[in-house]
């Protein structure tokens, strides 16, 4: 052995020795034959430790490569990744049986996937509990919940309709119009933005609570809250900006003891309150030490001349000046203070009546009846599926007027203890178009007739919005004289804040909105007044039947003629205009005690801070216009288009048709061959045929030219990878 090893070591290289043993073993082969695969067979059993696949190439790449497969190094990923992934582990651990080679081999595996690859039980166990990531908090009924408890506190109700559900569902509901967007609800309610994510709030919003939408435009918000947000409050700031710059040129350190009191206190937040404490502290910054108002611990630092005398620096010269600044200052921000004051009153209005008009009508206590009235915009007759070209629309149409009445009353096993309440939803349709207050007291009239209770009557509540036609003299002559007579009961006004009062009327129009949809969707006819009634009234007893927790709706047709109680109650007490009070009582009185059989107190607001007797000062006098009749809406002769009963003609018959086309007849060359089709005429779908088939075609020669593509790319890649794996492997094999 020895001596043929040297002998071999002579050659120039390894390969060269190999060809030489090859050589003399196929010499040998005529001697000895088989001695070849002997050679190689032994040759094989030497070589066998090296052929452990940690050590060979290919096995390590592929390895490795598994273990970079995107989505395993997560430490929760997708579903589908994670079983692939558990395969694969199964698999390597199946093939290697140690952990350390495959970590040694670049394939990333930790000893609890090691162990689930190991025993595959161990998998199934793991998987279902963490399926697909983070749990789904989209569809959480707790945070559904409380989503929906967050969005109520700042909705209020409108008659507008959306879907509910997927867009191609056409179930209706009704919106409910956010008063403040979704991302500042997210950021000021802790409850919200502590569970979850503004993202997740908006998906709830998109998936679960749709009917919850931003303001449609402006006019669905009120006026003044708009103005004050867009128009009022960029002014004031600008003014208190120009205002502290004018004044930190004198003195830079004007506001210091400001600031710091004003984030202290939180002024920021009531920017009223703000502003003037700002004037305030700029109007006395000249004083010697705070003024009475502040002379507590703790309170505006007001009075700061000790940062304007002679000791502290400042150029005396320009005292004058700047007291000129600070007056002419004083002036602005007190013009400023007032226009912004009258806006933020408003609001602290409408935040104190609604919460009372609610509580009202919803619990108005035992005896008590409580009724919310307005009126809805005018309905267009008929409703049809399908809306007529306006030409044959214009004389055929009729339109309506439409009064809604929430009546709450005490519900037969209410007593004084316990009292409980009912509600009644009544529609009023009229063909009367006034808008007037005798027409509003008249639809009161006729609501109040609908009184179902047995319990004794001991309280009227009347609640409107503050329009004209509720808040007038005529109505406070109907309510508080009228009324009071008619039911021997104390009578109580209420009226929303201006622009606000949406309440339960919207509600109750938007299920009217609601109705008239779904008769356009079922292809109903609606052409009177009558056939609404009975299709509302077969609406709301279809939805009775489905919930009988849906509202009791009652439709009333009024064709009854003008009333002729219409006078005014007026006051001559000079405190008193009715436009600006939102509540007012009327108490029964003997008779002979007084003109009018009353005594009515003004009480400014419904919670009746203050009780200011008018029953001295009342005079009355006729309505005006009570002689004029109502506006009727009513069909014009076009009504008669849509009773048409068209029947054959006879050759004596000849009708508008018949005459115009004898004499057109001649000048139109087969005009009555015209095609004609309810569906697409034979036309139009060639037309849409031939489109078709040539989009269809497109998309195929598309399709062939990326195939082709694909194809020339994966061949160019054999090419090249083949070429340089068999360069490695005749590289590997020498
Ligand atoms: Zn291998
Ligand atoms: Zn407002
Ligand atoms: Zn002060
Ligand atoms: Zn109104």
């Amino acid at each position: 052995e020895q001596s043929l090893a040297a002998e071999l070591g002579r050659y120039a290289s390894p390969s060269d020795v190999a060809s030489v043993v090859l050589g003399a073993a196929t010499v040998l082969e005529s001697k000895w034959p088989g001695i070849k695969d002997l050679l190689a067979a032994h040759l094989a059993a030497a070589v066998e430790p090296a052929r452990d696949p940690a050590a060979c190439a290919k096995c390590v790449q592929i390895v490795q490569g598994l273990g970079s497969s995107p989505g395993f190094a997560s430490p929760c990923p997708a579903k589908g990744i994670w079983e692939v992934r558990d395969h694969v582990d199964s698999l390597l651990g199946a093939v290697f049986r140690d952990k350390t080679v495959l970590n040694g081999m670049g394939y990333d595996i930790g000893r609890h996937r090691w162990a689930k690859a190991v025993v595959p039980e161990l998998q199934e166990e793991s998987r279902p509990g963490i399926r697909g990531g983070r749990p789904n908090m989209r569809d959480d009924p707790n945070l559904i919940q409380l989503v929906k408890d967050r969005l109520d506190m700042f909705t209020q109700t409108s008659s507008r309709l959306c879907v509910k559900g997927p867009r191609s569902s056409h179930e209706w509901q009704v919106v409910r119009t956010l008063t403040k967007d979704a991302n500042s609800i997210y950021n000021d309610e802790p409850d919200i933005f502590s569970s979850m994510s503004n993202r997740t709030l908006k998906r709830i919003m998109r998936k679960h609570l749709c009917q919850y939408k931003p303001a449609w435009n402006e006019s669905d918000w009120c006026q003044y809250c708009f103005d004050l947000e867009h128009k009022i409050c960029p002014q004031v700031a600008e003014l208190v900006q120009d205002v502290r710059s004018r004044l930190a040129a004198f003195l830079p350190s004007y506001f210091e003891a400001f600031d710091t009191y004003a984030q202290r206190e939180g002024l920021q937040e009531s920017p009223g309150l703000h502003l003037r404490m700002l004037r305030h502290f700029i109007y006395f910054h000249e004083r010697q030490g705070p003024c009475r108002a502040h002379s507590r611990q703790g309170s505006l630092p007001c009075g700061m001349a000790s940062m304007r005398n002679a000791q502290s620096g400042f150029p005396q010269r320009q005292l004058l000046d700047l007291r000129e600044a600070e007056i002419q200052i004083n002036k602005e921000l007190k013009a400023m203070s007032k226009l912004l004051d009258s806006y933020l009153f408003h609001r602290a209005v409408n935040a104190h009546q609604k919460p009372l008009l609610k509580t009202i009508l919803d619990n108005p206590g035992h005896g008590v009846l409580s009724m919310l009235c307005d009126f809805k915009e005018l309905i267009t007759l008929p409703i049809m599926g399908k809306t007529p070209g306006e030409a044959f629309f214009a004389t055929a149409r009729m339109e309506l007027s439409c009064f809604g009445c929430v009546l709450t009353e005490s519900a037969a096993g209410s007593t004084q203890e316990c009292p409980q309440a009912q509600k009644l939803y009544i529609i009023l349709i009229s063909d009367t178009l006034d808008h007037t207050c005798t027409r509003a007291n008249h639809c009161i009239d006729i609501c109040l007739r609908q009184r179902s209770s047995s319990v004794q009557l001991r309280e009227i509540n009347i609640m409107s919005d503050a329009a004209g036609h509720f808040r007038g003299f005529e109505s406070l002559y109907h309510h508080c004289v009228k009324l009071v007579r008619d039911h021997q009961v104390p009578v109580r006004v209420h009226y929303g804040c201006e622009k606000h009062m949406k309440g339960e009327c919207d509600e109750l129009f938007g299920w009217m909105e609601l109705a008239m949809k779904r008769a356009k969707q079922r292809k109903c006819e609606i052409k009177t007044m009558d056939q609404l009634k009975w299709w509302l009234d077969d609406y709301s007893a279809a939805m009775r039947a489905q919930d009988p927790s849906s509202p009791r709706m009652t439709v009333l047709v009024d064709t009854e003629r003008k009333p002729q109680y219409g006078r005014r109650l007026l006051s001559n007490s000079s405190d008193f205009a009715i436009t600006r009070t939102y509540s007012i009582t009327a108490v029964p009185l003997a008779a002979a005690a007084s003109r009018y059989g009353v005594r009515v107190y003004n009480n400014i607001f419904s919670s009746r801070p203050v009780w200011k007797e008018l029953t001295s000062s009342l005079y009355d006098e006729p309505a005006n216009n009570l002689e004029e009749p109502c506006r009727k809406g009513y069909y014009g002769s076009g009504r008669e288009n849509w009773d048409t009963a068209p029947v054959p003609l006879n050759q004596s018959t000849e009708t508008v048709l018949t005459k115009r086309q004898t004499a057109q007849e001649r000048h139109l060359a087969q005009g009555c061959d015209i095609k004609y089709s309810r569906e697409l005429d034979d036309e139009a779908l060639q037309q849409e045929l031939i489109k078709k088939t040539q989009r269809l075609q497109r998309r195929r020669a598309r399709v062939r030219i990326k195939q082709a593509a694909l194809e020339a790319k994966v061949r160019a890649h054999l090419a090249s990878s083949s070429s340089s794996s068999s360069s490695s492997s005749s590289s590997s094999s020498e």
